[in-house]
């Protein structure tokens, strides 16, 4: 019997619904399994029930799984306390492994952040600042984080949200007592369109333009997308929306790729590689719009973005 301890950070939820996706594998899984923490499914008091004490209390667990990446103060104490209490902290998601898409907030600072939602906005009714009055509130932090930015974390499995056939392969592995076998490449590493190593448009589309396909035939009858002129960030993002034998998400759906499951690799730099996948078509970098929030909408957590001048 594994014990393990889920929590969720800055999180939407969407990973811990491709948890319970896992279906019938989960209820394979599950005698062997004892969730004895999991707040999005048990209510959850961190102070006790009437808050009585004074210090955050999570259980003892030998797996801790963590979604969302790290945004106010209440988190990352939470992180500590899940760091502390477990021995093999998993990383759930892409917002808890690149940051996600909370994380592109990293191009502002906090307070311009804060002012224009809270107060900036024409339809926005000028409220209190909620870190500076008294709101009860966790105090926001200057950035939204990935978790090994504080902690250390044993194993990331990224994705927004991952494919649950990863989530069973982790824990099966963790059963097992051996590493869980993760994809390593790229999108584009498992999509079938075919190439021809050139571009067919003279421009980059909007993402919102038609690529031309025959909804007749299957995805190998359709050109790259990128070779049609769109954005597909296939070539600089992780492979494994798929699962273990589909094909790319948004590629079956004839869109082009938009990063969810992040960098390939921590050593990759989408803004540097992705000037090689356009100009390799004969596409121009130059006329790309919005580079940094494009190529970093997954992973902003990292140190490739930097502030925007105001
Ligand atoms: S990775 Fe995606 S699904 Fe998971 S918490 Fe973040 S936004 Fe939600
Ligand atoms: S760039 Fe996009 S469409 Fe082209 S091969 Fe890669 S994932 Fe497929
Ligand atoms: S194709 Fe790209 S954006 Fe779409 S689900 Fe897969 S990794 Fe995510």
């Amino acid at each position: 019997m594994v014990t393990i301890a889920e929590e969720w950070l800055n999180s939407c939820s969407g990973c811990e619904i491709a948890l319970l996706n896992l279906g019938e594998t989960l209820l394979d899984l599950l005698p062997d399994l004892s969730f004895v923490h999991i707040p999005v499914l048990a209510d959850n008091k961190y102070y006790g029930q009437t808050g009585e004490r004074s210090a955050l209390e999570i259980p003892k667990a030998q797996v801790g799984i963590i979604s969302g990446g790290v945004r106010n103060e209440e988190h990352l104490e939470v992180l500590h306390v899940m760091r502390k209490q477990t021995d093999i902290l998993v990383a759930l998601g892409t917002c808890a492994t690149e940051g996600g898409i909370p994380a592109l907030a990293n191009l502002t600072s906090t307070a311009s952040m804060r002012e224009m939602v809270y107060r900036g906005q024409p339809s926005t009714v000028p409220g209190p600042d909620p870190d500076t009055e008294a709101h009860h509130l966790p105090r926001m932090l200057e950035r939204c984080d990935a978790l090994h930015q504080h902690v250390a974390v044993d194993l990331s499995i990224p994705g927004c949200p991952p494919h649950p056939d990863w989530i069973a392969e982790a824990i099966g592995a963790l059963l097992a007592g051996r590493a869980p076998k993760l994809p390593s490449r790229s999108v584009c590493d498992g999509c079938p369109t075919y190439r021809t190593g050139k571009s067919s448009s003279p421009a980059l589309h909007r993402l919102l333009d038609q690529p031309a396909y025959d909804a007749d035939q299957g995805l190998d009858a359709m050109q790259c997308l990128l070779e049609q002129g769109f954005m597909c960030l296939g070539p600089v993002t992780r492979r494994g929306c798929g699962g273990r034998t589909g094909s790319p998400r948004c590629i079956s759906a004839r869109v082009p790729c938009r990063g969810c499951y992040g960098r390939i690799s921590a050593h990759t730099m989408p803004m540097v590689d992705y000037v090689g996948a356009l100009t390799s078509v004969g596409q121009n970098f130059a006329a790309m719009p919005d580079k940094q929030g494009y190529l970093s909408r997954f992973d902003g957590s990292e140190a490739i973005l930097k502030k925007l001048e105001d």
